[in-house]
């Protein structure tokens, strides 16, 4: 378990993490969620070590990182933004020396590094120096070394930044496999990987924790999310829209074309004994201010609303 506890970092006068209190429990695929600038690497570079906090503590599995850096660094494996690569060197030659750095035991490192490059799907790579390897490969190499030791906690960083679709998706399908076998903490700004891949949710804003919770209490508490898109102006729609009592939030979007009024609602799940549910007062009350109705769906990215008001406050046209 990694945690950080009423931590603070700044670069000079820049407060790039301010009082920001996380758990990373065992087991647990953690996505740690923040728009650019949110403080996400920072948060890494302290749970790792890098470099130690102004204020507040960095404890790995209970110990302290300040006091045991080295045992807590053992329980850790890192994979940065940019992973670091000897260009010069096979895979091989590469895992063997992070192996060796990990403090593997040499006869052991053949098995171990060979073991790992099956895991990251390396075999075919295995004798190729990694100047010559793709961008997909050159990651794999990055999970490859963040495994040598077998550290029971894996720390990556914006891990499918830059990659083309095809890789994203193999890379994903790898966190997802380690994810059974160790506990991962990733940053990411893309909702829908979190959502993919995350049991835990941690969103950073400001170089702040706005909110940690599982992927599941984030989506849930009772809400539906609908969203809308009716014929006439935002003017008349938004107004008696917020005003029916099933509506919690609203927030307003584009509509599909020029002449459509698009929203997205947050409103009551269980629906009203006496008016009936969410989608049939909306029916109803849109038949009565006689602007139809060209789209009422289901809204399956709640992650996505939920960091959009935390991440954003509370904008103009969204009812709190
Ligand atoms: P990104 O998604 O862009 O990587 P991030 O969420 O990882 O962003 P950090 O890199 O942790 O954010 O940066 C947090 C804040 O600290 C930002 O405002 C950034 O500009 C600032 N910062 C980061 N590193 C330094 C540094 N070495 N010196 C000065 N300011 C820094």
């Amino acid at each position: 378990m990694i945690e950080l506890r009423h931590v603070t970092k700044r670069y000079g006068a820049k407060e790039a993490l301010r009082d920001v209190s996380l758990t990373a429990p065992d087991g647990c695929v953690l996505g740690l969620l923040g728009v650019n600038g949110a403080g996400k690497t920072t948060a890494l570079n302290l749970m790792t070590g890098y470099f130690p906090p102004d204020g507040g503590q960095v404890l790995v599995d209970g110990r302290d990182m300040q006091e045991d850096p080295r045992g807590c660094k053992r329980a850790i494996g890192y994979l940065p933004e940019v992973p670091p690569l000897y260009d010069e060197m096979t895979v091989r030659e590469f895992l063997a020396f992070v192996a060796r750095l990990r403090e593997v035991k040499a006869r052991g490192i053949p098995a171990h590094i060979r073991d790992i490059a099956g895991l990251c799907g390396l075999e075919e790579v295995f004798h190729r120096p990694l100047g010559k390897l793709s961008k997909g490969f050159r990651q794999r190499v990055g999970f490859a070394s963040a495994l040598c030791g077998d550290p029971p906690t894996l720390i990556f960083d914006e891990p499918t930044v830059g990659l083309d679709p095809r890789q994203v998706v193999e890379i994903r399908e790898l966190i997802r496999t380690l994810g059974k076998t160790h506990s991962v903490i990733f940053s990411s700004h893309m909702l829908s990987e979190v959502q993919q891949l995350c049991s835990q949710v941690v969103i950073l804003h400001r170089g702040r924790v706005v909110k940690q919770a599982a992927l599941g209490e984030l989506s849930g508490g009772g809400e539906l999310l609908l969203r809308l898109e009716a014929a006439g102006p935002a003017a008349r729609l938004v107004p008696a829209l917020k005003g029916l009592p099933c509506v919690r939030r609203l927030r307003v979007t584009q509509g599909s074309r020029p002449d459509l009024t698009g929203c997205v609602l947050t409103c009551d799940a269980a629906p009203d004994p006496a008016r009936g549910d969410a989608q049939t007062q909306i029916f109803r009350l849109l038949c009565a201010l006689d602007m139809p109705l060209r789209l009422l769906a289901p809204e399956g990215d709640s992650l996505e609303e939920v960091f959009l008001r935390l991440t954003r406050g509370e904008e103009e046209g969204e009812t709190p």
